[in-house]
C-alpha cells in the first residue's frame, strides 16, 4: 500500500506503523516540530475511489492541527477494513 499525505499544499509520503491507527511521515510537523510527524483521518469524510481512499479531513496527532489529506493506494482489495481503521477510526489516546 502507498500512503501520502498532503501538508499545507506539499505531498508527503508516509506509512502506517504495525497495529497503530495513524500514519506517520518521516519529517517533522510543520506546526510544532515533532518527529516524525503522526496523522489520523477524523470523521467520515472519506472518498472511495477505485483503488484508493482519501480522507480530506484529517489532522496531526501532536498538536490536532488539520493537514489537508490522508490517500491510501492499494494494489490488491485485501486490507481495506484496516486501511478504513486508519482513516476513520475513533480517536485513540497514546
Ligand atoms: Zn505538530
Amino acid at each position: 500500500m502507498k500512503i501520502t499525505i498532503g501538508v499545507e499544499g506539499k505531498t508527503y509520503q508516509a506509512t502506517r506503523p504495525e497495529q497503530s491507527g495513524h500514519v506517520e511521515a518521516a519529517m517533522k510537523c510543520l506546526f510544532c516540530g515533532a518527529e516524525p510527524l503522526r496523522a489520523k483521518g477524523v470523521g467520515s469524510n472519506i472518498v472511495k475511489g477505485r483503488d484508493y481512499y482519501l480522507n480530506d479531513n484529517a489532522v496531526t496527532l501532536c498538536c490536532n492541527k488539520p493537514i489537508d489529506f490522508i490517500k491510501s493506494e492499494f494494489d490488491t482489495i485485501f486490507g481495506l477494513e484496516e486501511d478504513e481503521q486508519v482513516l476513520n477510526g475513533p480517536w485513540r489516546v497514546y
